[in-house]
């Protein structure tokens, strides 16, 4: 991983890893003031936030709605998505009520969290390089998102600047840092996965010339779409990418993500199915790609009834196999163990390469040929928020038990990873507050 975060981010296209540049300089520290706005878009349900912070790392009350996109619109005219947005912000802000607070004698400014790939231009502006996750509005792509947005937010009389456009990690990073100023890289695993960073501006050999006041910006790595040759890729593997609608994109993903663990389980015992007989007559259901979800995985793994009574409830009620008996209930909780442990332990692999990139792994950097012992450890906190980790017990518990066989005992106390919650609305609104008084930008390219 440090390997290819150094190609990613030594040339544009030097690696599947794209090392995105965000042009976010200055992370919250916990001071900020006042009461800023984010927005997040990026799946079916987009959110409006109201965020009021307090200084000493308090957040002070924090108000969410949440629609769904309406799904003409996704595939409609750029004007008519932003319009219905900023419809929705519009009426969300007029209902913040009897507000005394001195940041809205000013404009209200806003935190955008539109995770779709971008190329950023600045901290609060950059251009839809194109549209997933459903969307596919092409009057939208290659234009600047944050003006497309502020023209809506014009044309509806809101007075309203977007400060910072960042992706869901990188507002994870920002709420993390907020609460824990050694928070350096975030980590998203849940439908998906993602990381970013906060690399050195010297590091980032691509942009040369960059500067930026505090000597670092964050790095969005992409890292859903690593891929190495010492990945341990299977026949299921393959067959999963061949069959998705993104064929040799997001290697990385498919093998830890929650979209995916539940297929590659269901690709195991089906072909089990065929060549051992394990479950008997044709089997319709097993055949069905993605009809076995992740949670589902999850509960059957972690039956712990001596009979494995939910193993056969879900085995019945999902996939249509009655009466299976006990020996192959525990075949399938061992296939679920181990496409899990395997996910759990290529994601710990993952945040060991960020922080041996860093210099924060106690072994010196990959180019440091000190011992560990010669090297005096940091505090090091990784944030880390997703469905997978957080309610997937014995995924967290496998990459903890990981993260520790790889730093060793010692290095690995040195490094917490930190759940976060709700970062990429958040962490957006404390990034409009951070960017917001800056006059001018402070970062520029010479
Ligand atoms: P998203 O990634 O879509 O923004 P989340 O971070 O909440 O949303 O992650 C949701 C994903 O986490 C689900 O798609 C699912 O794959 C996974 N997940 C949620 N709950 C569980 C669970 N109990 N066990 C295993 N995986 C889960
Ligand atoms: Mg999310």
């Amino acid at each position: 991983m440090a390997v290819e975060m150094h190609a990613g981010l030594a040339s544009e296209g030097g690696s599947k890893l794209k090392m995105l540049l965000t042009f976010v300089d200055t992370l919250p520290n916990g001071s900020e003031k006042g009461i800023y706005y984010a927005l997040d878009l990026g799946g079916t349900n987009f959110r409006v936030l109201r965020v009021q912070l307090g200084g000493q790392r308090s957040i002070l009350e924090t108000d969410v709605e949440r629609q769904p996109i309406p799904q003409h619109l996704m595939t409609s005219t750029s004007e008519d998505l932003f319009d219905f947005i900023a419809s929705s912000l519009k009426e969300f802000v007029e209902k913040e009520g009897d507000v005394s607070d001195t940041t809205l004698m000013r404009r209200r400014e806003l935190g955008f969290t539109f995770s779709f790939p971008v190329k950023q231009t600045s901290v609060s502006t950059g251009i839809l390089i194109k549209w997933t996750k459903g969307f596919g509005i092409e009057d939208t792509v290659g234009r600047e998102v944050s003006e497309c947005l502020e023209q809506a937010m014009a044309r509806k009389g809101l007075n309203m600047r977007v400060a910072a456009l960042v992706n869901d990690t990188v507002g994870t990073l920002a709420l993390g840092h907020y609460h824990d100023p050694d928070t350096i890289a975030a980590v998203i695993i849940g439908t998906g996965t993602n990381a970013c960073y906060l690399e050195r501006t010297d590091a980032i050999i691509k942009c040369q010339g960059l500067l930026t006041t505090s000597g670092g910006m964050v790095v969005n790595m992409e890292w859903g779409n690593f891929w190495s040759s010492h990945l341990p890729r299977t026949s299921y593997d393959i067959e999963l990418d061949a069959d998705s609608p993104n064929p040799n994109d997001q290697g990385f993903e498919k093998m830890i993500s929650g979209m995916y663990l539940g297929d590659i389980v269901r690709r195991v015992i089906l072909r089990m199915s065929h060549e051992a007989d394990i479950f008997g007559d044709a089997l319709p259901k097993l055949s069905m790609p993605f009809i076995l979800r992740t949670p589902l995985m999850a509960e059957m793994h972690e039956d712990d009834s001596p009979e494995l009574t939910e193993v056969a409830r879900i085995l019945k009620d999902t996939l249509e196999i009655p009466d299976v008996p006990s020996k192959v209930r525990k075949l399938v909780v061992k296939v679920c163990d181990v496409v899990t442990r395997r996910a759990a332990r290529l994601a710990a692999a993952g945040i060991v390469g960020i922080l041996k990139k860093i210099g924060r792994d106690g072994s010196g950097g990959i180019t440091g040929g000190r011992s560990r012992s010669d090297i005096k450890m940091k505090r090091t906190v990784v944030a880390i928020e997703g469905g997978l980790y957080t309610s997937y017990t014995m995924f967290r518990e496998y990459l903890h038990e990981a993260m520790k066989e790889i730093l060793g005992e010692e290095a690995a106390q040195h490094v917490t990873l930190m759940v976060t919650e709700d970062g990429s609305g958040v962490g957006a609104a404390l990034l409009a507050a951070t960017h917001s008084s800056d006059p001018v930008d402070n970062v520029q390219l010479l």
